[in-house]
């Protein structure tokens, strides 16, 4: 029962409101019961004070006897009550017969009241039951007192069903009142409790379809609250899933693509050679085409598993600190870029001081990676111009050739996988678009930024770099 967030929210909040309801009820009318019962004993006090008015006139000779008894008649029928003035002391009370008529009214305790009364007292009983009346009734005992001296009692009896009608009357509107207060806030906290779990529910829906591979539209978003604000964010988790699952189908078209061009190109020169359409002294030639094939597939193959490595964080980085002139000078001199036909001059402005906290490796990749670049996207003479400076906490690597350019429009891809801003050069220069994508990675890596300026014709700079 409590397993729904909808159950346990409108359970406990019901059982709340219950209490709550309950409780005032109860106490409201236990109050007006108390309230009413005090309205009676005033009321009661009043008409003993006129009884006692009138005993006094009766004394006094001013009233006849059977003015008194009319007067306390009319005053009994109006106040709906029995009224009786008994004459007596103390002592009359142990002879009790006398009394029979009156000890009727509320039994045997009767008694010990009119003594109490006697020692001047005021007895006020709220419900005694009456044989006489038959029936529960309210009971006011006050000292007559004649000339200031007690020479009897006032007593009055007033039915209590007025009162208890009253009572009952007034608890039925109050719980009346209660239960349709209830009803009300019961249909409230149903709507209440519905409005904080459908949307989960509605979620919870989207999750299980998502999983199950379906494709679903954004969760409409009508609240600024917490739910909302899970609403938002699990919008946000839904489009970038897909952004993911767009990139993952994008890399595989683009890598079985791009293994499909050598190996059709291999494939087709071995089944040349085999149907003897290259003659065997043409063979050097074909077999210079299937190495440099299957050179690009293992590059492009190793490529593949070292971004890959870098983005599921596999690729640790052994850092050290570096001088980048030394670096620079040995990566320059030793392998001066395999530029195969070109004429290559490299010049280098770097700050002798200029230091990184760097893997060797990785910026000695780096930059051959660029430098290639540089090589490769330039005619016959080749220009480059390194400029390295320290700048805030980074070094700040600039490298700058005089090449082909990019235009403007295709600049912002070229740091994206497979991305070749010149596609048709693709089997001339061997590139797979993964180099720039690579480098982008392993800078981030270092904790540094990359971006690139271009003119198309003119040339390139590519701007780094790698904290000190
Ligand atoms: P790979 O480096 O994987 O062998 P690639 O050189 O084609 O292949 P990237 O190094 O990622 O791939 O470069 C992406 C694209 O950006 C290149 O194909 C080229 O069009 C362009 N590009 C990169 N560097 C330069 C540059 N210095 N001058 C002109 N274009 C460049
Ligand atoms: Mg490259």
């Amino acid at each position: 029962m409590f397993k729904t967030i909808f159950n346990k929210l409108l359970i406990t909040y019901l059982i709340i409101i219950i209490v709550i309801i309950s409780s005032l009820s109860f106490i409201l009318s236990y109050a007006y019961r108390i309230s009413i019962f005090n309205e009676k004993e005033e009321s009661l006090n009043f008409v003993a004070s006129k009884v006692q008015k009138v005993a006094n006139e009766y004394n006094d000779g001013e009233l006849s006897r059977k003015e008194l008894e009319a007067y306390l008649n009319s005053l009994g029928y109006i106040t709906d009550s029995s009224i009786y003035i008994l004459r007596l002391n103390r002592n009359d009370l142990e002879n009790s017969e006398n009394l029979q008529e009156v000890n009727e009214f509320i039994g045997g305790s009767l008694i010990d009241d009119l003594d109490n009364v006697l020692q001047d007292n005021i007895v006020f009983r709220k419900e005694v039951y009456s044989e006489a009346l038959d029936t529960f009734v309210v009971f006011l005992g006050v000292p007559l007192k004649i000339n200031s001296e007690i020479q009897g009692t006032i007593l009055i009896f007033s039915s209590v069903s007025q009162i208890t009608s009253s009572v009952t009357g007034m608890n039925l509107i109050i719980w009346g009142i209660a239960f349709i207060a209830l009803v009300l806030s019961t249909i409230f906290i149903y709507i209440n409790s519905l409005r904080i779990s459908r949307p989960i529910k509605i979620i919870d829906d989207a999750a299980k379809r998502i999983a199950s591979g379906e494709n679903t539209k954004d969760i409409i978003v009508t609240s600024q609250d917490e739910i909302g604000q899970l609403a938002l964010t699990f919008n946000y988790m839904k489009n970038k899933l897909a952004e993911i699952e767009n990139m993952r189908r994008e890399f595989i078209a683009n890598v079985s693509h791009d293994l499909k061009t050598p190996l059709t190109s291999i494939n087709g020169f071995i089944e040349a050679m085999i149907d003897g359409v290259i003659e065997p002294e043409n063979y050097d030639e074909s077999l210079q085409i299937i190495q440099e094939e299957t050179f690009r597939l293992m590059k492009m193959t190793n490529d593949i598993l070292e971004l890959s490595k870098i983005q599921s964080g596999a690729l640790k980085l052994s850092r050290e600190h570096l001088l980048v002139k030394y670096l620079l000078e040995n990566i320059i001199n030793s392998t001066f870029m395999g530029a195969k036909h070109k004429e290559v001059s490299i010049e280098l402005n770097c700050q002798e001081e200029a230091k990184v906290y760097a893997d060797r490796d990785r910026l000695k990749q780096i930059l051959i990676n660029l430098i290639n670049n540089s090589i490769k996207y330039s005619s016959e003479r080749v220009c480059i111009k390194i400029d390295v400076a320290n700048k805030n906490e980074s070094v700040e690597f600039r490298i700058k050739d005089n090449g082909i350019g990019i235009d403007q429009d295709k600049l912002k891809f070229i740091f994206e996988k497979f991305y070749r801003a010149d596609k048709s050069r693709h089997s001339k220069t061997g590139g797979t678009g993964l180099g720039l994508s690579i480098v982008k990675n392993l800078i981030e890596l270092h904790g540094g930024i990359i971006y690139a300026e271009s003119e198309a014709g003119k040339g390139t700079e590519v701007i780094f770099t790698i904290p000190n």
